[in-house]
């Protein structure tokens, strides 16, 4: 966790982005990391987590982190909750928390209160289209026989 929150100080200081860091380890080895990208990047989804995560399955050559350690310097937004699932490490730690993040000027309240919406009442409206087209490409998904499941 230090090196998170020391990853969050330079990543800052160097103007890489915002305030925040994340170490991934598996083994007691770090495998992956990676600090706010942000505005150098202009990826609004460069987040340390989501940073890390990528450096990390880079590093292992995998798209899953099973067995691994992450830990982020705050508490992950929704986005990088949303990715830390999807990468499924075994535990999380985290040292500032979102009510912090908040007080620094990084509100993400309004994510966690926009996915209990119904999609066309959101902030941003989603509208359903071509729902039975695109119903096609996973009835080829399902019978498709040499897919990697994940
Ligand atoms: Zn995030």
């Amino acid at each position: 966790m230090k090196q998170a929150i020391g990853l969050a100080k330079s990543g800052m200081e160097s103007g890489n982005g915002g305030p925040f860091g994340c170490v991934i380890v598996k083994d007691d080895q770090v495998i992956g990391s990676g600090s706010n990208m942000v505005t150098t990047t202009n990826d609004p989804t460069a987040h340390a987590e989501v940073v890390a995560i990528r450096d990390a399955c880079k590093n292992l050559n995998h798209f899953q982190l099973e067995g691994c350690e992450v830990y982020t310097s705050c508490e992950p937004c929704p986005m990088c909750l949303g990715a830390i699932f999807w990468a499924r490490p075994s535990r999380v730690f985290y040292a500032c928390t979102h009510e912090d993040a908040s007080a620094a000027g990084f509100d993400d309240s309004f994510i966690y209160r926009e996915i209990q919406v119904a999609p066309e009442t959101r902030q941003i409206p989603m509208e359903g289209m071509m729902r039975e087209e695109s119903q096609k490409v996973f009835e080829l998904w399902k019978s498709k026989a040499d897919k990697i499941l994940y």
